[in-house]
């Protein structure tokens, strides 16, 4: 469901007040910190390999970072793409950015397989109600991406 079907709450979130992506930054352990967001990632993605980066200050859209903020994001999300596409082996990845729900600038990451639920069309994580990890592999996933990200681009 959209955030703005309530606009009080919408617009306090707007503003940063409440917002539950800040409080998950002051509080949520990432993967790892990145230039200017998150890497985070839980064994209840929506899909193997899934991870999402929130920006680390509060900002709405894209076009609210300054030059070198939108360069750092972007060299972020090169990072991180290049570590979950050798960590999981995918054929490709999504990216995409909402913000709908919550409005703070953060970038969703779907890796995709052959004949996953969505095949031939976007992802909708409201859709999946299986567990993407079998018992243990959350850890072996995370050691994976880890490893890629601290590998120099090629
Ligand atoms: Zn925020």
């Amino acid at each position: 469901m959209s955030g703005w079907r309530d606009p009080e709450r919408w617009a306090r979130w707007v503003v940063g007040d409440g917002c539950p992506i800040c409080r998950s930054v002051a509080t949520d352990a990432p993967l790892a910190e990145l230039e200017v967001s998150r890497l985070m990632m839980s064994e209840d993605a929506p899909m193997r390999g899934y991870a999402w980066l929130p920006f680390r200050r509060h900002v709405v859209e894209l076009h609210q970072l300054t030059e070198s903020e939108g360069a750092a994001f972007m060299r972020d999300i090169r990072r991180v793409s290049r570590a979950i596409a050798a960590a999981t082996g995918a054929v490709k990845l999504n990216h995409e950015i909402h913000g709908n729900t919550v409005p703070h600038l953060h970038l969703h990451m779907f890796p995709r397989y052959p004949g996953d639920p969505f095949e031939g069309g976007p992802i909708d994580p409201r859709r999946i109600r299986d567990a993407v990890y079998r018992p243990g592999e959350f850890e072996l996933m995370r050691g994976r991406v880890l490893e890629a990200l601290a590998r120099p681009a090629a």
